[in-house]
């Protein structure tokens, strides 16, 4: 049998208990008909790509949201076996699938490991009961360390905890304590990310532009000071930084994100969810009620794809630089030459000894990763690809 291409799915549950504060993903509290009318089309439309994508393996799923643990199990169990049916899934394939404290029982936690499912996303954010309710999140520390004892039992040996820094009235103590007591429990990976104030959130009515609520958020100073001192405990505790945000014990990084950064084609399915498929980037249609209405007939899934763009050559070389960049191995000059016939010095020649000067970017010919002050300024250093 000739060699099948890497496929990456990642199926998205737009539902959550609860919207949070600082929240602008696609997710909605909605009566538990609308998520099991969900679950029956998204299988439809699991079903209906499988046709397309019969030369691809799948080497990763990521089930995400939303929220996806406030889904029945039975629909989580129907999803997953549509998955299983209809596509050619490697038998170690990472399956993650992310799940809020006070959300998980035992017996969620039994089918997902017997759906295949074996990695877990925990969102926690803090260990500080007071910044978790300032967040509007629905858990306390003690229902995280609840689900985190839960997990465990089940069987899970690969977990992610997600943290958030520079939250509202969060001081560098508060911080560390957040750290220290989640490094106590050990998990596999840990995604640390800084609060961003996003426009359309009831935070940013409150500490957007025109406003400065009670509690203030931390200064720029302090925010930079968590920032560091994130690294600096998590490599202390034996954890590698693989990515900008990104954290793992020795060879538990996440692979779906790893296929993401490394231009490995992914299959969105799902409400609004986003794919890249043979150069073409497209996305599924965002509007809840129209996706669920949309008909099932021989147009379908075509129907549900909005936004199609075939990637440009050049564009898809900015991908591979800006996204290979945030990974701490940086980009290979021999992969470039490998993927786009070119040679990486050529193209991005200007930009990597400009950004060699500034001490953002160390070059050892042929590879290429951002320095410790490139990471610090990212965004600066990776736009310069674009
Ligand atoms: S649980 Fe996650 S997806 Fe849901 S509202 Fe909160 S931040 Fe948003």
């Amino acid at each position: 049998m000739k060699n099948k291409k890497q496929l990456e799915l990642y199926i998205h549950i737009p539902f959550c208990a609860r919207k949070c504060e600082y929240c602008d993903f696609l997710s909605f509290v909605t009566p538990m008909s609308v998520q099991r009318a969900y679950a029956e089309k998204l299988t439809e439309e699991i079903i209906a790509e499988s046709t397309g994508v019969k030369d691809y393996q799948v080497s990763t799923i990521f089930i995400g949201g939303g929220t996806p643990s406030v889904l029945p199990s039975d629909c989580m169990e129907q999803i997953m076996a549509a998955v299983w049916q209809h596509y050619d899934v490697k038998e170690d394939a990472e399956i993650t699938i992310e799940a809020n404290p006070g959300t998980l029982t035992e017996e969620k936690l039994k089918i997902y490991r017997m759906a295949g499912i074996n990695r877990i996303s925990l969102g926690l954010q803090s260990a500080d009961d007071w910044e978790l309710r300032l967040l509007g999140r629905i858990h306390t520390y003690d229902d995280f360390l609840k689900s985190f004892q839960r997990v465990r039992l089940a069987g899970f040996d690969n977990v992610n905890v997600d943290l958030m820094s520079a939250l509202p009235g969060q001081t560098m103590e508060s911080w560390e304590k957040t750290m220290k007591k989640v490094l106590m429990l050990r998990p596999e990976h840990i995604s640390a990310y800084s609060l961003i104030v996003e426009p359309g959130t009831p935070f940013y009515d409150k500490y957007g532009c025109l406003g400065e609520a009670y509690p203030p958020l931390p200064d720029e100073d302090t925010e930079r000071e968590m920032y560091y001192m994130t690294e600096q405990i998590l490599l202390d505790h034996g954890y590698e930084r693989y990515e900008i945000s990104n954290y793992s014990r020795p060879g538990k990084e996440c692979r779906h994100n790893i296929g993401y950064w490394t231009g490995v084609d992914y299959l969105g399915l799902g409400l609004g969810a986003s794919s890249y498929v043979s150069g073409y980037r497209f996305r599924k249609e965002c509007d809840l009620s129209v996706y669920l209405d949309i008909h099932t007939g021989k147009e379908f899934p075509g129907n549900l794809y909005r936004d199609i763009n075939f990637l440009t050559t050049k564009e898809k070389m900015e991908e591979f630089m800006f996204l290979g960049l945030r990974m701490t191995k940086g980009v290979s000059g021999s992969s470039f030459a490998e993927k786009f016939g070119h040679n990486m010095w050529n193209i991005y020649g200007k930009q990597i000894e400009k950004l060699e000067k500034e001490g953002l970017l160390e070059v050892r010919k042929p590879e290429i990763k951002l320095t410790s002050k490139g990471i610090d300024l990212s965004n600066y250093a990776l736009s310069q690809f674009i």
